[in-house]
């Protein structure tokens, strides 16, 4: 492993970061489990992209036999695309039900930015701080977590307008009634805004980023009422987010009792494969016209849309969504547990299979633990734990395990971490 890492230094642009000063060589995968070349295996609570576990057979077979068949672009005619559209729009709320297939959420993201505008003919977009949404040029424009980028505030284009990140853990306003609070100032900012120029508004259903803080109550609902009555585009980012993962619903916003205009979708969507979407009205679809046509060389090819459906099938027929609500339920419980034992857990944030634990100094003045939260990491590590900490302070610990994850290896993620607190405070 060593000296891959030096290779890895050498041809690997560097800014392409690895977890873990010194990270295990990862070579295989099975279910919620990660082996590294001197066959230690570990849970792996960071996948979020690995819906369906690693190595799942059923993906592995409609891959193989889609490949074995046919992969081209999708201006040929050919079922998987039109079945996965169509899946897609089965999901979505009425009334969404057109479908553009893509690779990544960075490209979901900047074509729902890009629909947003020229539906409306207008240029900018409400976007919240400490927000994630891509790094393609107008995903990584709305881009403002500070852990992925420190000088994202001074850097950000003109048609972008940033508003508070709601957050009612640690943010400007606090408690239950803080969505009133946050909404209260949205207002004040749109009045001092030329909102005839406005195309809309771009926001996480849950805060990823954050290590999944929600939203409060009414936020989501608000925010979109207003947007709308000013003739804006309402688009929830539901990268990380949706997709099942929360348990408890299958989309992010249906925790927020709100309808969004538009979708993004990716990650858990392909299991790992590039693929992505972006889920919309006709009207806004339709609009795009005025930008010609569209077209992705590989977004929705017949690979893609074979595994894309295959992620579904898995879902459905492995009750995953229950799963994450089963799992994700007693994981956090015994997450919470954790926090009448050790002050420094501040708050656990998050539903379903996302979670977050925060970890602070103090917790009346909420003080961020970011140094502790990284030392926690590497000695999940050697408990067999991948663990990440998120967050602008770097003190959130994300757990978000593959949607397969048993109860047995949620207790081992509680366990392990109880021995690392014990250990290091
Ligand atoms: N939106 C959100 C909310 C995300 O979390 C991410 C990735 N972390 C993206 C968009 C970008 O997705 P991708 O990495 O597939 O380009």
């Amino acid at each position: 492993p060593e000296q891959l890492l030096a290779r890895r230094d050498t041809h690997f642009a560097t800014v392409q970061e690895h977890y873990y000063a010194d990270p295990p060589q990862i070579e295989r995968g099975w279910r919620e489990h990660l082996v590294d070349t001197r066959a230690q295996v570990y849970v792996d609570a960071v996948n979020n992209v690995a819906t369906t576990g690693h190595a799942h057979p059923t993906l592995t077979a409609a891959a193989a036999r889609q490949w074995s068949l046919l992969n081209t672009n999708s201006r040929f005619h050919y079922a998987a695309a039109v079945e996965l559209a169509e899946r897609l729009a089965g999901l979505a709320p009425g009334g969404l039900d057109q479908v553009f297939l893509v690779n990544s959420g960075s490209e979901a993201v900047d074509l729902a930015l890009r629909l947003a505008m020229t539906a409306t003919g207008r240029p900018r977009i409400l976007a919240a701080r400490e927000a994630y949404h891509g790094w393609t040029l107008a995903s990584d424009a709305i881009t403002t977590s500070l852990g992925d980028n420190p000088r994202a505030l001074e850097t950000r284009p003109d048609w972008v307008e940033l508003i508070d990140a709601p957050n009612a853990v640690r943010g400007t306003h606090r408690g239950p009634r803080a969505a009133g609070g946050y909404l209260a100032d949205l207002d004040a900012q749109l009045a001092g805004l030329d909102t005839s120029r406005l195309a809309g508004v771009i926001l996480e259903p849950i805060f990823g980023n954050g290590g999944g803080v929600l939203l409060p109550d009414g936020y989501l609902a608000g925010v979109f009422s207003r947007v709308r009555a000013l003739g804006g585009v309402c688009i929830s980012d539901e990268v990380q987010m949706g997709y099942g993962r929360l348990g408890h619903h299958f989309w992010g916003f249906e925790q927020q009792g709100a309808v969004p205009d538009v979708i993004t979708v990716a990650k858990a969507m392909g299991n790992g494969q590039p693929l992505g979407a972006v889920i919309t009205t006709r009207r806004i679809a339709e609009a795009f016209a005025a930008e010609g046509s569209f077209f992705s060389s590989a977004g929705g090819s017949p690979v893609s849309s074979a595994i894309g459906l295959a992620v579904l099938d898995v879902m459905a027929a492995e009750h995953l969504q229950e799963n994450a609500k089963a799992v994700g339920d007693s994981l956090r419980a015994g997450l919470e547990a954790l926090g009448s034992t050790y002050d420094v857990v501040g708050a656990v944030h998050g539903m379903g299979l996302y979670l977050g634990v925060e970890l602070v100094t103090d917790r009346a003045s909420f003080a961020p633990a970011t140094e502790l939260a990284e030392r926690v990491c590497e000695a999940l590590l050697d408990e067999g734990c991948i663990v990440q900490p998120t967050g602008d302070h770097k003190n959130v610990l994300k757990i978000k395990p593959p949607l397969v994850i048993t109860a047995e290896s949620a207790r081992f993620v509680v366990s392990a971490l109880d021995r690392v607190l014990a250990r290091l405070l």
